[in-house]
């Protein structure tokens, strides 16, 4: 039998007479429990109000502009059931932790250089919070074992990785631009030159963090960086000096490394990881790249259009495990018309070194008898560098992944050592790094920060793109998550038909009850440029007419997140849907 109950403000713990600024419900609304009902702001934090049960709005009992505290009734709700009312979530509400004690001095005499903040590694994670702290006023340490700064990322990931597919798309765009009438003949390949302008590409990146670095006055040591106690880490230069560096506070952003295959010839220069790829030793003929992951089906995108037969092997059932099927289907298309063969669900079973190139040896269903490579990429992923810092000597547990966990402030276990980036956790992106390089420079610097991201969008900056964000649909199924999904095909993009790519779909997941934005995803050239507005959104706490109404430039594949959002509310006019009956 239904119930009228009073839905109230929960305990906000020391928030008291705050501003409605939004209501998110009106009278005869259905809600969820747990949906969202009002927003709060304070000076301190902005908190959205859960409701405590399921069923219609009757009457709100607040306004926006007017104050509330916890017991403040924000509204009549008709329940399905007399069901006894449920104790109301707790707001989220940004932690509020003072800054962390400082690390107990060491004894005089222990340390030869001394800091407030030590950052161990240099990678987006390590130079983002070394910046930050100096920028808040901390005297910083930045440790890196290579004279280069930058980490994976601008030496051996996401930049030379990027340049290079940037060049892979040229040719690739050259060689279908013959179907508009324009030839150019085959592409000639200067792998030395095209090597130099990776190069150049990634010294300037590692340069401009080095400038960056000195105008701060950020001291940088290079060497190999352990813990000897919790606050003291040692530096062992490549000429065996060691530089004892005392510390308040330490960020360990020490990254990640290639994960390998036991007993695979690692000793044979033919078998390269992501690393050795993006070194561009030459164009193999026959090139197998093992992992049709991001990492994997990135370089396989490069080598393709360097001329390369590729194939691409894959344990699991579908490649880049963990995005929706239909946002790779594809890429899948393209690239099997392009690629010399794509296995999934197979296991390399064997590596051979023989002259003519390394035997793989294939285990699974239909599967090629053996075949022989000039060169073989390992991409399976990568496993992060927690047991190699000398942890234990400061205290800091590592779990048995190699990760060091670390709560939303980017504290570990000692409450003076913080960690972030790759070592802390999936996923392994820079944009998760640089993002809790701040949270942790910052409440090191005392200030109310905590990593309280919505989203960490993904993109596999293959051809064509794939980036999602927010929800997926296949984890809404797996955690029975309801959603509204709206699609729009790219072949009704003006846009996409002018540059002969009408593949790609913009696809949009909204909650039922609030249509409000819950994840999106995107295939098609540039979708890892588009997902950004997406990302946006959800931060912003969009809903289907936010997206609908905003007028994106004609023609631009950008139009399409906003004609997915008027397929959701049924305004949409570049599609012809038949009417709902
Ligand atoms: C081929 C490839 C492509 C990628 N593309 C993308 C992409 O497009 N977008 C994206 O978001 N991510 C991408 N990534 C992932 C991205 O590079 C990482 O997520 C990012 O670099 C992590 O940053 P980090 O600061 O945690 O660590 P890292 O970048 O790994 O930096 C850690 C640094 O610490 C140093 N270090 C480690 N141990 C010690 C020690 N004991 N003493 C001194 N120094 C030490 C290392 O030398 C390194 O410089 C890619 C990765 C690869 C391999």
């Amino acid at each position: 039998m239904a119930q009228l109950i009073e839905v109230k403000v929960p305990d906000i713990g020391d928030f008291k007479d705050v501003d409605v600024i939004e209501l998110l419900v009106k009278p005869g609304d259905r809600v969820t429990k747990e949906a969202s009902l009002i927003t709060l702001e304070s000076d301190k934090a902005t908190m959205e109000i859960p409701s405590s049960d399921a069923g219609v709005v009757r009457d709100l009992r607040v306004k926006v502009g007017d104050k509330v505290s916890a017991g403040s009734v924000i509204l009549m709700l008709e329940t399905d059931a007399a069901a006894p009312q449920a104790t109301p979530r707790p707001p989220h509400v940004p932690e509020e932790r003072k800054p962390a004690p400082a690390a107990a001095q060491p004894q005089a005499g222990a340390a030869d250089l001394r800091a407030e903040v030590v950052v161990l590694g240099s990678g987006p994670g390590g130079y983002t919070a070394a910046f930050r702290a100096a920028d808040l006023g901390k005297s910083v340490i930045l440790v890196e074992r290579y004279p280069n700064l930058g980490g994976v990322c601008t030496n051996v990931g996401c930049i030379p990785s990027k340049a290079l597919l940037h060049v892979a798309r040229v040719v690739t765009e050259a060689e279908e631009t013959r179907e508009a009438g324009v030839a150019f003949g085959d592409p000639s390949i200067d792998v030395a030159k095209l090597r130099a302008w990776k190069e150049d590409v990634v010294g300037k990146g590692t340069k401009g963090i080095a400038g960056l670095a000195r105008q701060r006055k950020v001291t940088v040591v290079e060497g190999v960086g352990k813990f000897e106690s919790p606050a003291v880490l040692a530096v062992k230069a490549k000429n065996g000096k060691t530089t004892r560096i005392g510390f308040d506070y330490c960020i360990i952003a020490a990254g990640s490394s290639v994960a390998r295959i036991p007993g695979f010839p690692y000793e044979d220069p033919r078998l390269m990881n992501s690393t050795g790829a993006l070194e561009l030793p030459d164009v193999p003929k026959r090139l197998l790249v093992i992992g049709g992951g991001i990492i994997g089906l990135e370089m396989a995108c490069v080598y393709d259009a360097l001329g390369s037969k590729v194939t691409v092997v894959e344990l699991m059932d579908g490649l880049i495990p963990g995005a929706d099927r239909d946002l790779i289907r594809p890429l899948e298309r393209r690239i099997q018309k392009r690629y010399e063969a794509i296995l999934l669900k197979t296991k390399v079973a064997k590596l051979e070194p023989q002259a003519a190139g390394l035997q793989a040896t294939f285990e699974g269903d239909g599967v090629p008898t053996p075949q022989t490579y000039d060169r073989v990429l390992l991409a399976v992923g990568r496993r992060p560098n927690g047991r190699e810092v000398g942890a234990e000597a400061a205290g800091v547990k590592v779990n048995e992944r190699g990760f060091i966990p670390v709560d939303r402030q980017c504290r570990t276990n000692v409450s003076h050592i913080f960690a972030i980036g790759d070592i802390v956790g999936e996923p392994m992106l820079a944009h998760k790094a640089t993002h809790e390089a701040k949270v942790a420079a910052e409440v090191i610097a005392g200030h109310k920060a905590a990593f309280d991201a919505r989203t960490i969008p993904s993109v596999a900056y293959t051809d064509p793109e794939v980036a999602w964000m927010g929800l997926t649909e296949l984890d809404a199924s797996r955690l029975g998550i309801a959603y509204q999904k709206a699609s729009f095909p790219w072949a009704a993009s003006g846009r996409a038909r002018s540059i002969g790519r009408t593949e790609g779909s913009t696809k949009l997941l909204f909650d039922p009850a609030s249509k409000r934005i819950l994840g999106a995803g995107m295939v098609g050239p540039n979708a890892g440029e588009l997902i950004a507005e997406m990302v946006l959104a959800l931060e912003m706490g969009s809903d289907m007419e936010d997206i609908a109404l905003t007028i994106h430039p004609h023609p631009t594949l950008s139009e399409t997140p906003g004609f997915a959002a008027e397929v959701a509310l049924g305004s949409i006019t570049d599609l012809y849907l038949p009417p709902k009956k």
